[in-house]
């Protein structure tokens, strides 16, 4: 029987990430440390001895699957023998899915409906409990907060998709550097060194508006270096296999360096030249489409669309849903309607009936074969 290959699919569910880690003698490590709203397990693993302690949790946005991926990989890792040195010098806690039931639908809340990195302080979800209550008894010295992002985020003011953004979150309003932000800000830039090599210039910084009801605020403020991580897009890969392994990458990288004790000679300095997120992407962009929607017949135009995430069945399905034209936005995938034969003679006489053919039009587009 094949095994399960996590690469491709955007949807996974609790139940997948069980079957994986037992066909790939992963299961025995995994202890389970509480429920969700709906009664699924919650799993951690807990692996080393040394006496550096690191804290990871993903998919507390459950359709934010890549970091997940990124995170078993590094579990996997840890279990071979050149990882040895990072046992001894660190203990990892790991929990791969703190939103089980938000997996489960591909959503980014929980069932009840509640964003959990909205809800550090409230506590009013037993998932966001549960993590409080491990940060609490575990005590760690960094935390690996483990997102993803849309497709919208470029590196900086560029057309460049930020395949991995980071952030070293505020731990108050003044966005001071406290010492524990110095030591996540050294962590990111030892990560960006290592990941610069293999996608340039596709490394963005989140905003570091200071918002105590996130998690990595929240515990920033408690004076734990905490780290954000979003995996992105790349290059026509909506399977985010790239993302995956940039993540893994920089999850190793930063372990090295807490393990080495090398952290106080990256500068931070180096973490204010990461380009910080700009939105200005979208999926496709349509241009020199014929429309006879204007008084001016054969007027050609642009469009732009967005997926739309959604689940079923047993996959993600994307769903172009049209967006506001604006001249900042560039589309991931441009299409030239007037290049193509099988566009070039369309013409729309409403505009419902742009909307809805469009729609279809973009949905039978294979994302690499366009006629
Ligand atoms: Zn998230």
């Amino acid at each position: 029987m094949k095994k399960i290959d996590l690469n491709e699919n955007r949807l996974l569910t609790p139940a997948t990430l069980k079957k994986y880690l037992e066909e790939n003698d992963l299961f025995y490590l995994v202890k389970t440390i509480g429920t969700s709203v709906q009664g699924r397990s919650i799993y951690s693993a807990h692996i080393g001895t040394g006496p550096k302690k690191v804290l990871m949790w993903s998919q507390m946005h459950g359709n934010e699957s890549t970091t997940t991926k990124s995170l078993i990989d590094f579990w996997a890792y840890l279990n071979t023998p050149e990882a040895s040195y990072l046992l001894s010098s660190c203990t990892f806690y790991m929990i791969p899915q703190l939103n089980p039931d938000g997996s489960h639908e591909y959503t980014r809340q929980n069932a009840n409906n509640i964003d959990l990195n909205r809800d550090a302080v409230e506590l009013s979800q037993p998932e966001s409990q549960l993590l409080r209550t491990v940060f609490d008894e575990f005590s760690p010295d960094y935390c690996f907060n483990l997102h993803g992002q849309r497709t919208i985020f470029s590196a900086g003011d560029t057309h460049i998709p930020a395949t991995v953004s980071f952030l070293a979150p505020s731990a108050d309003a003044e966005r001071s550097i406290t010492s524990a932000r110095k030591d996540a800000m050294r962590l990111i830039v030892a990560a960006n060194n290592t990941i610069q090599e293999f996608i340039p210039e596709a490394v963005g910084r989140y905003d570091d508006g200071f918002n105590i009801n996130c998690v990595g605020d929240y515990f920033t403020s408690k004076n734990t270096p905490t780290i954000l991580f979003e995996a992105g897009h790349y290059k026509n890969d909506y399977g985010r296999t790239v993302a995956r392994q940039m993540i893994f990458k920089s999850i190793i990288s930063m372990c090295e360096v807490i393990a080495s004790d090398t952290l106080k000679s990256f500068p931070i300095d180096s973490y204010f030249d990461i380009p910080e997120n700009y939105k200005n992407l979208r999926d496709v962009e349509l241009c020199n489409v014929n429309t006879s929607l204007s008084s001016n017949s054969n007027l050609l135009q642009t469009f732009i669309f967005q997926f739309k995430e959604e689940k079923f069945e047993d996959h993600v399905k994307f769903i172009p849903q049209i967006d506001s034209f604006s001249k900042e936005l560039k589309g991931l995938q441009k299409i030239d309607f007037q290049e193509h034969k099988v566009f070039k003679d369309l013409i729309f006489e409403s505009e419902e009936d742009l909307i809805s053919n469009l729609t279809k039009t973009i949905s039978l587009l294979n994302f690499h074969q366009i006629p």
